[in-house]
């Protein structure tokens, strides 16, 4: 019997050509997202029954879509963060979990790049100001030579710092594994978390969201950050507390934040929205041609070695 898979990604479908032909390849009956868009937990409930494999977003994969799974063998995430994924349910039934580690690193940091920028230099407000008519001349920031503050030195910390090399960046590091032989090697400082909060110009988070990191940088952590420091979150909306952001900022005890993820998706009532030093971007921070190939192309290979009984590349254990 062939085995059958579901793919939900929309941004699948710009790689598919390249992409499906593996699958054909093994004789696995393919079934593309029929709504368009992340699924719901009902709607993908509805579909996951049937299905031996799938390659997900972030669609939520809770364990009440797992409860429907009858012949599921394995999830195989189109990306790195498996939040959306309930893992202690699928390891429960026997569901092999994989990711594609790094596939998207470059496009995230470069996201990140742009969002410093964006915040530092008022380039968002800018265009909207002068297509308003209004021609107003704001003062922005600059980043040479200032204290760069990164949370999480994993795959996109990593190339985050090293994009931004030629700065001439002080760099403070944290993280809960923190990797001494890459800090001697890159020229940069594990300190604690209160310290980087204190003492940077620019913070970025680029941890994942797990229980223990769930409003992480809530008001007790704002309250230490300089009143000229921006931060940015390219990673998950839950990590900081939006109410928290919101008042510091309006409060000017923080100069700006530049967001590509929110706790609710998409931040439709969020009061951020209405703050002229908050940049938002829709989470496109792995939408980008070169990484989109990758992570589709990771993600076919775990699902097609766990299908056939081998060992996924990238297993989550
Ligand atoms: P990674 O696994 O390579 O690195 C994560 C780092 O966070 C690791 O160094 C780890 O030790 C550290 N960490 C884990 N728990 C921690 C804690 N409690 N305190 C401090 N540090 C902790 O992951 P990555 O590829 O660098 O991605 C980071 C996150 O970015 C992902 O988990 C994902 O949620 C998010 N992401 C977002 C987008 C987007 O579209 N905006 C795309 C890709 C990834």
């Amino acid at each position: 019997m062939a085995f059958k898979v579901l793919i939900t990604p929309r941004s699948f479908e710009t790689v598919k050509d390249k992409c499906l032909i593996l699958l054909e390849k093994e004789n696995f009956e393919v079934v593309m997202n029929p709504y368009g868009r992340v699924l719901t937990e009902e709607e993908l409930a509805g579909l996951i029954g049937e299905m031996d494999g799938i390659i997900v977003g972030i669609d939520p994969v809770t364990s009440e879509v797992l409860e429907k799974a009858k012949r599921l063998k394995v999830i195989s995430k189109y990306g790195v963060g498996v939040d959306n994924i309930d893992l202690e349910k699928a390891k429960e039934k026997g569901i092999l979990v994989t990711n594609t580690p790094g596939a998207n690193s470059n496009a995230v940091a470069e996201l990140t790049l742009g969002l410093i920028f964006a915040v530092l230099r008022k380039i968002n407000l800018s265009d909207r100001k002068t297509r308003e008519g209004s021609w107003e001349r704001f003062i922005g920031y600059e980043l040479s030579g200032k204290t760069l503050g990164v949370i999480g030195t994993g795959n996109i910390g990593r190339r985050l710092i090293k994009l931004l090399k030629g700065f001439d960046l002080k760099i403070l590091c944290y993280d809960k594994y923190p990797d001494l032989k890459w800090e001697s090697e890159e020229g940069v400082v594990y300190v604690s978390l209160e310290e980087l909060l204190k003492n940077s110009d620019v913070i970025s988070i680029h941890m994942p969201l797990t229980k223990e990191t769930y409003h992480f940088i809530s008001e007790k952590e704002l309250s230490l950050v300089k009143s000229e420091a921006v931060i940015i979150n390219t990673s998950r909306g839950g990590i900081i507390d939006e109410m928290a952001l919101y008042n510091a900022i309006k409060e000017g005890k923080l100069l700006g934040a530049g967001l590509d993820v929110f706790e609710k998706e998409p931040p439709i009532d969020s009061p951020l929205l209405n703050l002229d030093n908050v940049v938002i971007t829709s989470h496109i921070g792995a939408h980008t041609q070169e990484a989109t190939e990758n992570m589709a192309k990771m993600a076919v290979e775990n699902l097609i070695s766990a299908l056939k009984g081998e060992r996924p590349k990238f297993l989550i254990e």
